[in-house]
Protein backbone atom coordinates (compact mmCIF):
# COMPACT_ATOMS: atom_id res chain seq x y z
CA UNK A 1 0.00 0.00 0.00
CA UNK A 2 1.63 3.51 -0.55
CA UNK A 3 1.87 5.60 2.18
CA UNK A 4 0.22 9.13 1.37
CA UNK A 5 1.97 12.53 2.32
CA UNK A 6 -0.71 13.08 4.59
CA UNK A 7 0.31 10.18 6.87
CA UNK A 8 4.07 11.02 6.65
CA UNK A 9 2.94 14.14 8.16
CA UNK A 10 0.83 12.75 10.78
CA UNK A 11 3.52 11.20 12.32
CA UNK A 12 6.10 13.19 12.03
CA UNK A 13 7.04 14.51 15.34
CA UNK A 14 7.24 18.63 14.89
CA UNK A 15 7.99 19.49 18.83
CA UNK A 16 11.32 21.54 18.57
CA UNK A 17 12.46 19.87 21.55
CA UNK A 18 11.75 16.53 20.92
CA UNK A 19 13.64 17.78 17.51
CA UNK A 20 16.73 18.95 19.46
CA UNK A 21 16.87 15.70 21.44
CA UNK A 22 16.54 13.57 18.64
CA UNK A 23 19.59 15.21 17.01
CA UNK A 24 21.96 15.22 20.05
CA UNK A 25 21.27 11.26 20.86
CA UNK A 26 21.90 10.68 16.69
CA UNK A 27 25.31 12.07 17.23
CA UNK A 28 26.16 11.45 20.92
CA UNK A 29 25.64 7.55 19.95
CA UNK A 30 28.41 7.73 16.95
CA UNK A 31 30.82 9.19 19.14
CA UNK A 32 29.72 6.79 22.02
CA UNK A 33 29.69 9.26 24.78
CA UNK A 34 28.75 8.68 28.38
CA UNK A 35 25.16 8.43 28.59
CA UNK A 36 24.85 10.90 31.96
CA UNK A 37 26.55 13.99 29.59
CA UNK A 38 23.55 13.06 27.12
CA UNK A 39 21.27 13.33 29.75
CA UNK A 40 22.57 16.09 31.15
CA UNK A 41 22.59 17.86 27.24
CA UNK A 42 18.66 16.34 27.01
CA UNK A 43 17.43 19.10 28.74
CA UNK A 44 17.78 22.87 30.13
CA UNK A 45 19.95 23.33 33.05
CA UNK A 46 16.91 26.45 34.17
CA UNK A 47 13.77 27.69 32.16
CA UNK A 48 12.18 30.50 33.93
CA UNK A 49 8.72 31.67 32.95
CA UNK A 50 7.40 35.15 33.38
CA UNK A 51 4.25 36.75 33.47
CA UNK A 52 4.44 41.01 33.14
CA UNK A 53 2.01 43.92 33.59
CA UNK A 54 2.23 46.26 30.27
CA UNK A 55 0.68 49.39 30.54
CA UNK A 56 -1.15 49.94 26.41
CA UNK A 57 -1.52 53.45 25.04
CA UNK A 58 -5.24 53.26 26.08
CA UNK A 59 -5.12 53.34 29.41
CA UNK A 60 -5.88 49.68 29.97
CA UNK A 61 -3.21 46.80 31.09
CA UNK A 62 -2.47 44.32 29.21
CA UNK A 63 -0.61 40.97 31.24
CA UNK A 64 2.18 39.08 28.80
CA UNK A 65 4.00 35.83 29.02
CA UNK A 66 7.41 35.16 28.24
CA UNK A 67 10.71 32.50 28.79
CA UNK A 68 14.12 32.34 29.51
CA UNK A 69 15.90 29.20 28.83
CA UNK A 70 19.33 28.64 29.49
CA UNK A 71 20.47 25.30 28.64
CA UNK A 72 23.98 24.42 30.03
CA UNK A 73 26.99 26.43 30.84
CA UNK A 74 29.30 24.34 31.19
CA UNK A 75 32.17 26.21 28.88
CA UNK A 76 30.91 29.75 29.93
CA UNK A 77 27.77 32.16 30.58
CA UNK A 78 24.76 31.10 28.63
CA UNK A 79 23.87 33.55 25.34
CA UNK A 80 20.83 33.76 22.79
CA UNK A 81 18.63 35.65 21.57
CA UNK A 82 15.31 37.02 22.75
CA UNK A 83 12.18 36.92 20.17
CA UNK A 84 8.81 38.06 20.15
CA UNK A 85 6.15 36.66 18.52
CA UNK A 86 2.73 35.25 18.61
CA UNK A 87 3.52 31.62 18.40
CA UNK A 88 6.18 31.50 21.10
CA UNK A 89 6.03 28.26 23.04
CA UNK A 90 8.16 26.83 26.01
CA UNK A 91 8.76 24.05 24.34
CA UNK A 92 10.55 26.03 21.44
CA UNK A 93 12.45 28.58 23.58
CA UNK A 94 14.21 25.32 25.17
CA UNK A 95 15.21 23.67 22.12
CA UNK A 96 16.13 27.32 20.61
CA UNK A 97 18.12 27.16 24.09
CA UNK A 98 19.34 24.13 23.03
CA UNK A 99 20.66 24.70 19.53
CA UNK A 100 22.38 28.05 20.77
CA UNK A 101 24.34 25.30 22.76
CA UNK A 102 26.18 23.62 19.86
CA UNK A 103 26.01 26.86 17.81
CA UNK A 104 28.23 28.37 20.38
CA UNK A 105 30.20 25.16 20.64
CA UNK A 106 30.60 24.50 16.68
CA UNK A 107 32.15 27.88 16.82
CA UNK A 108 34.27 27.51 20.27
CA UNK A 109 32.79 30.76 21.68
CA UNK A 110 33.16 30.42 25.54
CA UNK A 111 29.56 30.15 25.90
CA UNK A 112 26.78 28.26 26.74
CA UNK A 113 23.01 28.02 24.75
CA UNK A 114 20.16 30.37 25.89
CA UNK A 115 16.66 31.88 24.80
CA UNK A 116 14.23 34.23 25.36
CA UNK A 117 10.47 34.56 24.25
CA UNK A 118 7.64 36.78 25.17
CA UNK A 119 3.99 35.57 23.54
CA UNK A 120 3.39 38.79 21.41
CA UNK A 121 3.10 40.35 17.60
CA UNK A 122 5.68 43.48 18.14
CA UNK A 123 3.59 44.29 14.78
CA UNK A 124 0.30 45.17 16.71
CA UNK A 125 2.16 48.05 19.31
CA UNK A 126 3.07 51.45 19.22
CA UNK A 127 6.54 52.44 20.05
CA UNK A 128 5.73 53.33 23.65
CA UNK A 129 4.17 50.18 24.15
CA UNK A 130 7.42 47.91 22.33
CA UNK A 131 9.28 49.86 24.95
CA UNK A 132 7.63 49.16 27.87
CA UNK A 133 6.69 45.35 26.51
CA UNK A 134 10.62 44.97 26.19
CA UNK A 135 11.56 46.94 29.37
CA UNK A 136 8.79 44.78 31.46
CA UNK A 137 10.56 42.01 29.79
CA UNK A 138 14.33 42.79 31.17
CA UNK A 139 12.50 43.22 34.53
CA UNK A 140 10.91 40.02 34.99
CA UNK A 141 14.38 38.51 34.04
CA UNK A 142 16.81 40.70 35.71
CA UNK A 143 17.95 38.17 38.52
CA UNK A 144 19.16 35.59 36.28
CA UNK A 145 20.85 37.11 33.12
CA UNK A 146 24.03 39.46 33.54
CA UNK A 147 27.21 40.12 31.67
CA UNK A 148 28.52 36.83 33.80
CA UNK A 149 25.46 34.49 33.83
CA UNK A 150 23.10 35.09 30.51
CA UNK A 151 24.02 37.34 27.98
CA UNK A 152 20.87 37.92 25.21
CA UNK A 153 20.85 39.30 21.85
CA UNK A 154 17.96 40.04 19.06
CA UNK A 155 16.19 36.94 17.38
CA UNK A 156 13.20 37.07 15.22
CA UNK A 157 11.25 40.71 15.22
CA UNK A 158 13.60 42.17 17.96
CA UNK A 159 16.09 44.93 17.07
CA UNK A 160 18.98 46.96 18.06
CA UNK A 161 16.69 49.44 19.70
CA UNK A 162 15.05 46.98 22.00
CA UNK A 163 18.61 45.84 23.05
CA UNK A 164 19.21 49.45 24.29
CA UNK A 165 15.79 49.70 26.16
CA UNK A 166 16.82 46.24 27.86
CA UNK A 167 20.29 47.26 28.73
CA UNK A 168 19.06 50.17 29.74
CA UNK A 169 16.76 48.86 32.52
CA UNK A 170 19.27 46.22 33.59
CA UNK A 171 21.57 48.94 34.52
CA UNK A 172 18.89 51.26 35.78
CA UNK A 173 18.17 48.11 38.50
CA UNK A 174 21.95 47.37 39.16
CA UNK A 175 22.98 51.00 39.52
CA UNK A 176 26.02 50.57 37.30
CA UNK A 177 26.30 50.93 33.31
CA UNK A 178 26.34 46.88 32.05
CA UNK A 179 26.72 47.21 28.42
CA UNK A 180 27.64 43.92 28.81
CA UNK A 181 24.87 42.18 29.63
CA UNK A 182 22.83 42.00 26.02
CA UNK A 183 24.40 42.21 22.85
CA UNK A 184 23.01 43.57 19.40
CA UNK A 185 22.75 47.16 20.19
CA UNK A 186 23.01 50.32 18.63
CA UNK A 187 26.34 51.21 18.12
CA UNK A 188 26.16 54.05 20.44
CA UNK A 189 26.19 51.94 23.71
CA UNK A 190 28.14 49.65 23.07
CA UNK A 191 27.11 47.96 20.08
CA UNK A 192 29.54 46.03 17.77
CA UNK A 193 30.49 47.09 13.93
CA UNK A 194 28.86 44.57 12.03
CA UNK A 195 26.78 42.84 14.36
CA UNK A 196 23.56 43.55 12.57
CA UNK A 197 25.33 41.67 9.14
CA UNK A 198 26.65 39.25 10.86
CA UNK A 199 23.89 36.61 10.49
CA UNK A 200 24.36 37.04 7.04
CA UNK A 201 28.07 37.77 6.71
CA UNK A 202 28.18 34.37 8.86
CA UNK A 203 25.76 32.87 6.19
CA UNK A 204 27.39 34.04 3.03
CA UNK A 205 30.98 32.61 4.48
CA UNK A 206 29.78 29.27 4.97
CA UNK A 207 28.04 29.72 1.31
CA UNK A 208 31.28 30.40 0.01
CA UNK A 209 32.97 27.42 1.55
CA UNK A 210 30.39 25.33 0.03
CA UNK A 211 30.38 26.78 -3.60
CA UNK A 212 34.51 25.62 -3.42
CA UNK A 213 33.76 22.38 -2.80
CA UNK A 214 31.12 21.96 -5.55
CA UNK A 215 33.53 23.75 -7.88
CA UNK A 216 30.94 26.59 -8.74
CA UNK A 217 31.04 30.11 -9.20
CA UNK A 218 28.86 32.82 -7.46
CA UNK A 219 28.16 34.63 -10.94
CA UNK A 220 26.71 30.62 -12.34
CA UNK A 221 24.43 30.24 -8.83
CA UNK A 222 21.01 31.02 -8.38
CA UNK A 223 19.76 31.79 -4.55
CA UNK A 224 15.99 31.55 -3.21
CA UNK A 225 15.81 32.83 0.11
CA UNK A 226 12.39 32.59 2.57
CA UNK A 227 12.48 35.30 5.20
CA UNK A 228 13.15 39.16 4.60
CA UNK A 229 14.02 40.06 8.26
CA UNK A 230 17.78 40.67 9.32
CA UNK A 231 19.31 37.22 8.07
CA UNK A 232 17.94 36.82 4.94
CA UNK A 233 17.65 40.41 3.31
CA UNK A 234 20.90 41.03 4.38
CA UNK A 235 21.91 37.71 2.99
CA UNK A 236 20.15 38.90 -0.69
CA UNK A 237 22.57 42.04 -0.34
CA UNK A 238 25.03 40.28 0.54
CA UNK A 239 25.20 37.86 -2.17
CA UNK A 240 23.93 39.72 -4.58
CA UNK A 241 26.89 42.40 -4.43
CA UNK A 242 29.25 39.03 -4.74
CA UNK A 243 27.44 37.83 -8.08
CA UNK A 244 24.73 35.85 -7.49
CA UNK A 245 21.50 35.72 -9.01
CA UNK A 246 18.72 36.39 -6.09
CA UNK A 247 15.70 34.73 -7.87
CA UNK A 248 13.09 34.70 -4.96
CA UNK A 249 12.30 36.15 -1.75
CA UNK A 250 9.31 35.96 0.05
CA UNK A 251 8.47 37.37 3.92
CA UNK A 252 5.12 36.04 5.94
CA UNK A 253 3.25 37.80 3.66
CA UNK A 254 4.29 35.55 0.69
CA UNK A 255 7.33 35.97 -2.37
CA UNK A 256 8.50 36.91 -5.70
CA UNK A 257 10.41 35.00 -8.20
CA UNK A 258 12.26 36.17 -11.42
CA UNK A 259 14.43 33.72 -12.89
CA UNK A 260 16.64 36.59 -14.27
CA UNK A 261 17.33 37.88 -10.96
CA UNK A 262 15.87 40.48 -8.82
CA UNK A 263 16.53 43.63 -8.33
CA UNK A 264 17.45 43.28 -4.38
CA UNK A 265 17.79 46.91 -3.14
CA UNK A 266 14.33 47.67 -5.12
CA UNK A 267 12.58 44.88 -3.41
CA UNK A 268 13.99 46.19 0.28
CA UNK A 269 12.45 49.34 -0.59
CA UNK A 270 9.16 48.16 -1.37
CA UNK A 271 9.24 45.78 1.69
CA UNK A 272 9.89 49.34 3.88
CA UNK A 273 7.21 50.87 2.05
CA UNK A 274 4.24 48.33 0.90
CA UNK A 275 4.94 44.75 0.08
CA UNK A 276 7.72 42.87 -1.57
CA UNK A 277 4.81 41.38 -3.78
CA UNK A 278 4.86 44.77 -5.49
CA UNK A 279 7.51 43.83 -7.32
CA UNK A 280 7.16 44.78 -11.21
CA UNK A 281 9.06 42.01 -12.74
CA UNK A 282 8.25 39.10 -10.43
CA UNK A 283 6.09 36.35 -10.70
CA UNK A 284 4.08 36.56 -7.43
CA UNK A 285 4.47 32.86 -5.48
CA UNK A 286 3.47 31.44 -1.86
CA UNK A 287 6.59 30.63 0.64
CA UNK A 288 5.72 26.73 0.18
CA UNK A 289 6.10 27.51 -3.67
CA UNK A 290 9.68 29.33 -3.45
CA UNK A 291 10.99 26.03 -1.06
CA UNK A 292 10.13 23.93 -4.19
CA UNK A 293 12.31 26.36 -6.68
CA UNK A 294 14.51 24.86 -9.41
CA UNK A 295 17.54 26.91 -7.32
CA UNK A 296 21.02 26.13 -6.36
CA UNK A 297 20.91 27.61 -3.09
CA UNK A 298 17.78 27.84 -1.02
CA UNK A 299 18.14 29.71 2.37
CA UNK A 300 15.26 29.04 4.51
CA UNK A 301 15.72 32.51 6.95
CA UNK A 302 12.38 32.47 8.89
CA UNK A 303 10.60 29.97 11.36
CA UNK A 304 11.56 26.38 12.47
CA UNK A 305 9.82 23.51 10.57
CA UNK A 306 9.66 24.43 7.02
CA UNK A 307 10.84 22.13 5.38
CA UNK A 308 9.81 18.45 6.47
CA UNK A 309 9.05 15.06 5.12
CA UNK A 310 6.10 16.81 3.40
CA UNK A 311 7.91 18.48 1.05
CA UNK A 312 11.73 17.52 1.57
CA UNK A 313 11.16 15.33 -1.91
CA UNK A 314 10.37 18.49 -4.05
CA UNK A 315 13.16 20.49 -2.75
CA UNK A 316 15.32 21.26 -5.96
CA UNK A 317 18.13 23.45 -4.37
CA UNK A 318 21.43 21.51 -4.57
CA UNK A 319 22.84 23.42 -0.90
CA UNK A 320 20.03 24.45 1.73
CA UNK A 321 22.27 27.16 3.93
CA UNK A 322 19.81 27.21 7.54
CA UNK A 323 20.09 30.67 8.18
CA UNK A 324 16.87 30.01 10.52
CA UNK A 325 16.76 27.75 13.35
CA UNK A 326 15.38 24.40 12.95
CA UNK A 327 14.26 24.95 9.20
CA UNK A 328 14.79 21.29 8.53
CA UNK A 329 13.26 18.01 10.36
CA UNK A 330 14.76 15.39 10.76
CA UNK A 331 12.85 13.32 8.22
CA UNK A 332 13.70 15.64 6.14
CA UNK A 333 17.15 15.25 6.51
CA UNK A 334 16.64 11.74 5.94
CA UNK A 335 15.41 12.56 2.59
CA UNK A 336 17.59 15.69 1.68
CA UNK A 337 20.94 13.62 2.09
CA UNK A 338 19.24 10.71 0.03
CA UNK A 339 18.60 13.06 -2.83
CA UNK A 340 21.86 14.18 -2.43
CA UNK A 341 21.41 17.93 -0.90
CA UNK A 342 24.12 20.04 1.07
CA UNK A 343 22.45 21.31 4.48
CA UNK A 344 24.52 23.32 5.97
CA UNK A 345 23.16 23.39 9.35
CA UNK A 346 21.75 25.99 11.35
CA UNK A 347 24.37 25.76 14.06
CA UNK A 348 26.77 26.89 11.97
CA UNK A 349 25.19 28.57 9.17
CA UNK A 350 23.83 31.19 11.68
CA UNK A 351 26.83 31.26 14.40
CA UNK A 352 27.96 34.20 12.64
CA UNK A 353 25.23 36.35 14.84
CA UNK A 354 26.70 34.90 17.70
CA UNK A 355 30.28 35.22 17.27
CA UNK A 356 29.98 38.92 16.70
CA UNK A 357 28.19 38.48 19.70
CA UNK A 358 30.92 37.34 21.24
CA UNK A 359 33.07 40.02 19.91
CA UNK A 360 30.67 42.63 20.54
CA UNK A 361 30.66 41.11 24.45
CA UNK A 362 34.12 41.11 24.63
CA UNK A 363 34.60 44.65 23.19
CA UNK A 364 32.18 46.08 26.32
CA UNK A 365 34.17 43.84 29.12
CA UNK A 366 37.51 45.92 27.36
CA UNK A 367 35.88 49.03 26.58
CA UNK A 368 37.98 49.29 23.10
CA UNK A 369 36.40 48.98 20.42
CA UNK A 370 37.29 47.35 16.57
CA UNK A 371 36.94 48.37 13.10
CA UNK A 372 34.19 47.08 10.85
CA UNK A 373 36.81 45.43 9.20
CA UNK A 374 38.70 43.62 12.51
CA UNK A 375 35.51 42.43 13.25
CA UNK A 376 34.95 41.16 9.27
CA UNK A 377 38.30 39.31 9.83
CA UNK A 378 37.74 37.31 12.70
CA UNK A 379 34.38 36.41 11.97
CA UNK A 380 35.27 34.99 8.82
CA UNK A 381 38.20 33.41 10.18
CA UNK A 382 36.23 31.79 12.67
CA UNK A 383 33.34 30.69 9.87
CA UNK A 384 35.90 29.26 7.91
CA UNK A 385 37.74 27.13 10.57
CA UNK A 386 34.33 25.61 11.50
CA UNK A 387 33.07 24.81 8.26
CA UNK A 388 36.51 22.92 8.29
CA UNK A 389 35.90 21.56 11.69
CA UNK A 390 32.69 20.31 10.91
CA UNK A 391 33.50 18.72 7.31
CA UNK A 392 36.18 16.74 8.76
CA UNK A 393 34.20 15.20 11.27
CA UNK A 394 31.23 14.64 9.14
CA UNK A 395 33.61 12.74 6.53
CA UNK A 396 35.70 10.96 8.98
CA UNK A 397 32.47 9.12 10.59
CA UNK A 398 30.12 9.60 7.27
CA UNK A 399 27.65 11.31 8.38
CA UNK A 400 25.50 14.53 7.18
CA UNK A 401 27.27 18.17 8.13
CA UNK A 402 24.49 18.64 10.82
CA UNK A 403 25.77 15.56 12.55
CA UNK A 404 29.40 16.56 12.33
CA UNK A 405 28.51 19.64 13.55
CA UNK A 406 26.75 18.42 16.98
CA UNK A 407 29.62 16.06 17.12
CA UNK A 408 32.28 19.00 16.60
CA UNK A 409 30.19 20.66 19.85
CA UNK A 410 29.67 17.40 21.51
CA UNK A 411 33.20 16.92 22.14
CA UNK A 412 33.96 20.31 23.40
CA UNK A 413 31.16 20.40 25.58
CA UNK A 414 31.77 16.79 27.14
CA UNK A 415 35.04 17.69 27.73
CA UNK A 416 34.54 20.90 29.66
CA UNK A 417 31.36 19.04 31.85
CA UNK A 418 34.25 16.51 32.40
CA UNK A 419 36.82 18.71 33.54
CA UNK A 420 34.78 20.49 35.99
CA UNK A 421 33.47 17.49 37.46
CA UNK A 422 29.83 17.28 36.41
CA UNK A 423 30.41 13.70 34.49
N1 LIG B 1 19.42 35.08 17.89
C1 LIG B 1 20.65 34.78 17.23
C2 LIG B 1 20.81 33.29 17.08
O1 LIG B 1 19.85 32.55 17.08
C3 LIG B 1 21.84 35.48 17.87
C4 LIG B 1 22.13 35.10 19.29
C5 LIG B 1 23.20 35.98 19.94
O2 LIG B 1 23.75 36.82 19.28
O3 LIG B 1 23.43 35.77 21.12
O4 LIG B 1 21.88 32.80 16.87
Amino acid sequence: MQTTEREIVGKENLNPFEIVQKQIDAAASLLGLPSTAVEILKHPKRVVCVSFPVKMDDGSVRVFEGYRSQHNDAIGPTKGGIRFHPDVTLDEVKALSMWMTFKCGVVGLPYGGGKGGVICDPHDFSKGELERISRGFMEAIADIVGPDKDIPAPDVYTTPQIMGWMMDTFSRLKGAYSPGVITGKPLIIGGSKGRSEATAQGCVFTILEALKELGRKPEETTVAIQGFGNAGRISAKLLAELGFAIVAVSDSRGGIYDPNGLDVEKVGQLKDTGSIQDYENGKKISNAELLELDVDILIPAALENVITAANAERVRAKVIAEAANGPTTPDADVILRKNGVLVIPDILANAGGVTVSYFEWVQNLMHHYWSEAEVNEKLQTAMVEAYAAVRTLAEKYGVDMRTGAYMVSLLRITQAMEARGWI
